[in-house]
């Protein structure tokens, strides 16, 4: 079905019923009904109740099906007993939208759970779309229509919020009618039987009267489609995100370094970088990037121009915009000049722009008005102290002035103090613009907006790269491996799917006695090394499970007798396959590579500083799979070992297509075999360009069956 059809119709209804509807005021079916009239909806109102009469002057129907005309949006507010068989009736009918505001779903177990598969089940039958249940409603201000229990209506703006906690919904609508801060769309999710999240970033996209997108999420549906939907919008449109709960560990094991180097949190983290969507530490830094937003267009680079009366305040913003990626604009000579010719000799004329204490409104609006029409300023920002000669009235005025007059850069105000200021921020906010308190989270938000253009300008349409594998062995191996009762591969096995796809190891093989390992390490050349092969030892020199650098036949009989003698003595319970013997690999830098699942967002690619030392170091980076050539270099140099590979110090650079190619091919793998929960890769000798790269110790482990 199409659910961004049914969006519509709830976005946009020429009906609405009320199934649920009360005169009792405090009973939910009244304030809904109370908000839909109070909001100045137009179209149809039916207050569906089984006592008949009239609601609010509102003709009442017994249920939907004696509605004589089409019904767009049913909204429901009864006991959860009765709302499967409401449903199923507006379904009957043809209601194209229902929104469920009634609790009692999936959050009090099992039936509940239950219950809302069905709901799902039945809107796909009936091809309506469901939002909710467990949820505060919508409210759309430009059809205008208020279909939801608030309090108060949103002031009309541009900004779409959808929120996963309708109570925190409550809060910021209070605040933002006290803000100033107007909303187009104001979706509260509920328990996301039907529609969810990727939905409604998917119809924002498309609304033309959201131009800015929040959210407030504990977690997704899907995360594929998520990112889907997030990477169609982030090129019109930002995404700013509150994710908060920790996510489920799932199915992740942490016997391998990556399993137990991604935090619960890093999918979303990652997810959220690879389609461009901004991640807010909090509610508050969302609604400052919000606040901001809302008046202003986006800048247009990260030039700041600081206008201040006092020297302190001044530098504290710069010290701020240099933290937040944001640079202090170099004046023009003419914006210099200008400045030099009309302030006193004191003040400061360069950035920060310092027109003294004794600045007068004047002062301000030919600064303002200089720092707004330079061509090397991308955005300006006002502080404003109370001292014995400022008007701060007068000050906020001519900041509204000067936005009216230059609407093309952000201007964001800052004015410090308490009583003398809450009325110039009233002026401020009256006339659009934004107003803090102090400069940092004035500069945080403005930050945003600028890592956002960067952000969405850095998307690319790049296609996956499609390398040639041989996956009917692997299917082989890994059908072998269950077949013998196990989940963890052998060195050899793991070793043999990398290698059949395309991933270059260094050749190993399994011996079952010290005569069949002098035989193998003859067929590999010497020198080899030897190494334990056992399902139940995970990391090998732990219990000196590996002995390198064997140049003769006698050097690796004796190190195959003392290898098993070492695991036999340490970890007497495990099964031991015997002992592989692996061709020598020429040192080269150590990387590892690495792979773990998330529930929401599938395959985590990890890389980083690879070896013993890795969980000290944590010089690593992620990225979801699959990934294209970009990600995989991009993921490449946000470690430190990534700018040592490019050659550093009179080195020669390492073979960084050759790691993106490892990297693309691992990520291949792991997409194409679900099976594959972990794989660590660790270490990979990286050598000189042109040389490539060669793994010495992969490790493997399949999920149940
Ligand atoms: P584990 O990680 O289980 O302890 P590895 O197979 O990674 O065991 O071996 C430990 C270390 O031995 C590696 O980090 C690497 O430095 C070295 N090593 C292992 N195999 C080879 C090889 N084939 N060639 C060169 N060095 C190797
Ligand atoms: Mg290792």
């Amino acid at each position: 079905m199409d659910k961004q059809k049914g969006i519509d119709s709830l976005f946009n209804p020429r009906s609405i019923a009320v199934i649920g509807a009360s005169e009792t005021r405090g009973k939910l079916g009244n304030d809904v009904m109370r908000n839909l009239i109070e909001s100045g909806y137009e179209g149809r109102i039916y207050p569906i109740n089984p006592k008949a009469g009239e609601i609010l002057s509102h003709k009442v129907f017994r249920s939907v099906r004696d509605i004589p005309g089409d019904v767009d949006v049913a909204v429901i507010v009864i006991p959860a007993k009765f709302v499967l068989k409401a449903v199923e009736e507006c379904g009957v009918k043809g209601v194209k939208a229902l929104v469920i505001i009634t609790a009692g779903f999936k959050e009090i177990g099992h039936e509940g759970q239950e219950a809302e598969k069905m709901l799902a089940s039945l809107a796909e039958d009936y091809e309506m779309v469901i939002q909710g249940p467990n949820c505060l409603g919508i409210i759309n201000t430009s059809a205008p229509y208020n279909a939801s229990f608030s309090s108060g209506t949103p002031k009309k703006g541009s900004i779409a919020f959808a929120s996963q906690s309708g109570a925190l919904m409550t809060g910021i609508l209070d605040w933002s009618l006290m803000e100033k801060i107007g909303f187009s769309k104001f979706v509260s999710l509920g328990n996301k039987a039907h529609l969810n999240e990727s939905d409604f970033i998917e119809a924002f996209g498309r609304d033309s009267d959201s131009t800015f997108i929040l959210l407030y999420i504990e977690s997704v549906v899907d995360g594929r489609k998520f990112m889907d939907a997030c990477r169609k919008v982030i090129p019109h449109k930002p995404i700013f995100v509150v994710k908060s709960g920790v996510s489920a560990a799932g199915a992740r094991a942490a016997s391998s370094h990556t399993g137990s180097l991604a935090g619960s949190d890093t999918a979303y983290d990652v997810a959220f970088k690879q389609c461009g969507v901004r991640r807010a530490s909090d509610m508050a830094a969302l609604f400052d990037v919000a606040s901001v937003f809302d008046d202003m267009h986006l800048p247009s680079g990260n030039r700041v121009a600081i206008i201040t009366n006092a020297g302190g305040p001044g530098i504290l913003t710069t010290d701020a915009c240099e933290a937040s990626g944001l640079q202090i604009a170099q004046l023009t000579s003419q914006t210099v000049e200008f400045l030099k010719e009309n302030l006193p000799p004191a003040a400061a004329v360069y950035n920060p722009i310092d027109a003294l204490g004794t600045a007068q409104p004047e002062d301000y609006a030919l600064c303002i008005e200089a720092a707004l029409s330079d061509e090397n300023v991308d955005s300006v920002l006002v502080l404003l102290t109370p001292q014995a000669m400022t008007k701060q009235a007068e000050t906020a005025q001519v900041v509204v002035d000067a936005h009216t007059k230059y609407p093309g850069k952000p201007l964001i105000a800052v004015f410090m103090g308490g009583n003398s200021m809450v009325y110039p921020r009233i002026i401020l906010t009256e006339g659009h613009i934004p107003v803090f308190d102090f400069p940092e989270r004035a500069v945080h938000a403005l930050a945003e907006l600028y890592k956002y253009t960067v952000s969405r300008d850095s998307l690319k349409d790049e296609s996956i790269p499609k390398f040639k594998a041989d996956t009917k062995k692997v299917e082989k191996i890994i059908s072998d491996v269950r077949a013998d009762k196990r989940r963890v591969l052998l060195g050899s096995e793991a070793h043999a799917i990398a290698e059949a796809y395309g991933i270059p190891v260094a050749r190993i093989r399994l011996a079952t006695s010290s005569e069949e390992a002098k035989s193998l390490a003859e067929e590999l050349g010497y020198p080899v090394v030897l190494k334990i092969a056992s399902p139940d030892i995970v990391h090998k020199s732990d219990i000196g499970g590996i002995k390198v650098g064997l140049k003769t036949p006698e050097e690796v009989e004796v190190a195959f007798l003392q290898i098993l003698d070492n695991a036999r003595s340490q970890l007497p319970k495990a099964i031991i396959y015997g002992v592989d013997v692996q061709e020598m690999a020429e040192k080269g830098k150590e990387l590892i590579i690495g792979c773990s699942r998330d529930v929401q967002f599938g395959p985590l690619i990890m890389f980083g500083a690879g070896g013993i030392f890795v969980n000290y170091l944590k010089d690593i980076a992620f990225r979801l799979a699959p990934m294209n050539r970009s990600d995989a270099n991009e993921l490449i140099m946000d470690t430190k070992i990534g700018t040592l590979l490019r050659g550093v110090r009179g080195e020669s650079p390492s073979d960084v297509v050759a790691i993106e190619d490892a990297v693309l091919r691992i990520s291949q793998l792991v997409t194409d075999f679900p099976d594959i929960v972990e794989l660590d890769i660790n270490p990979a000798f990286a050598y000189e360009k042109g040389k490539g790269v060669s793994a010495v110790d992969v490790k493997i482990t399949i999920g149940g069956p």
